[in-house]
């Protein structure tokens, strides 16, 4: 889980995860490396854009109510750690909250302040496939500074870039060697290496078109059979922004405050337009998620909203993996009309 730490012991020293479908285990590596895991259940998005928070409070004053915005606290955050993938789903959520004609105050003032230290992955997860998504394993942009571990038997040190001018200035306060073309080889052999072992892969080759043209695919009935509906898979996803507003009043009706909780395309509710559900089975739901995140995402932001970490394969109670349902419908597509209807 990432949550503040004070010194290097705080990290999860010597200590691994082992990730497939439905399945998350930590387990204790034999060395001592300070980022030898790959990522977790919980995102950096819980800090940017917070599971819960209050966006105002209203008081009822003697001839109406006083409205008063509540902004978070200006703080200098460093996200250390921070890995290739994410990094991708970052700027895709920068682009969700801060590029179009409405800005998202909120997730605006704490990006503002984040200070962005990356670890390139020298061992991917079972469920990662970043390198099928172009967003990994290394960083390579949209970081103040970038580190790859090297660790043996005989030696621990850091490989560190700059990526700002914030990036340098931080640099230059702690001792350093000068890079060299050791430390290139080095850290190339390490990132070929794990691309190599990457877990899984997607093919995107016309994925847009090949989900829009399958929206009636049996395959989506069958992924239902074995989908709860629990939206685990949204929660964790580092690009998944829905969210719900919900106005709390105390009992005199004199005090109420609007709070915003992160939502998702599998309730039931949050397809609720006056009269019902416009998504009611689970089918119309599952669809939804994966066709917005290959397809209509390129349409409403001009990327893919999947980065490859994985987690949703992970964290799926049922172990339902987003690579083998795209592999299914595009093994088997429907056969399409002149017309390009199915
Ligand atoms: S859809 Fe799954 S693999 Fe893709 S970014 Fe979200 S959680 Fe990661
Ligand atoms: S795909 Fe898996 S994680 Fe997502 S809602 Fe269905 S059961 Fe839950």
């Amino acid at each position: 889980m990432y949550g503040p730490i004070r010194c290097v012991e705080d990290l999860p020293i010597g200590w691994t995860d082992r990730q497939e479908a439905g399945t998350y285990r930590l387990e204790p590596r034999n060395d001592s490396a300070l980022f030898g895991y790959v990522v977790g259940p919980t995102s950096w998005k819980k800090f940017l854009f917070p599971p819960r928070e209050k966006l105002w409070q209203a008081q009822k004053t003697g001839n109406g109510f006083q409205v008063e915005a509540q902004f978070p606290p200006q703080e200098n955050t460093a996200f250390l750690g921070i890995r290739s993938c994410e990094l991708h789903a970052i700027a895709i959520q920068d682009k969700v909250f801060t590029a179009g004609p409405f800005v998202d105050s909120h997730y605006r003032l704490r990006r503002e302040n984040v200070l962005l230290i990356a670890v390139n992955c020298t061992q991917p997860g079972g469920a990662c496939f970043c390198v099928s998504m172009n967003t990994g394993p290394k960083a390579a942009q949209g970081f103040d500074l970038s580190l790859t571990e090297v660790i043996s038997a005989s030696e621990h040190y850091f490989i560190a870039h700059t990526g700002t001018p914030k990036g340098e200035a931080i640099l230059r306060e702690v001792p350093h060697q000068p890079w060299d073309e050791n430390h290139e080889k080095k850290e190339n052999a390490l990132m070929k290496a794990s691309e190599r072992q990457m877990g899984r892969a997607l093919d995107t080759r016309g994925i847009k078109e090949l989900l829009y043209q399958n929206a009636e695919h049996p395959q989506w009935k069958k992924v239902a059979d074995r989908c709860l509906s629990c939206a685990n898979c949204t929660m964790v996803c580092p690009t998944c922004f829905c969210s719900s507003v919900e106005d709390v009043t105390d009992l005199k009706g004199e005090h109420v405050d609007r709070w915003r909780s992160w939502d998702s395309c599998f309730n039931l509710e949050f397809s609720y337009i006056h009269g019902g559900s416009a998504r009611k089975s689970t089918q119309s739901r599952y669809r939804q998620w994966m066709t917005h995140k290959l397809a209509s995402w390129h349409d409403q932001f001009g990327t893919s909203g999947c980065v490859g970490c994985g987690r949703c394969i992970v964290w799926c109670p049922v172990g339902i993996d987003i690579t083998k349902e795209a592999a299914i419908i595009r093994q088997a597509p429907l056969p399409q009309t002149q017309e390009g209807g199915t």
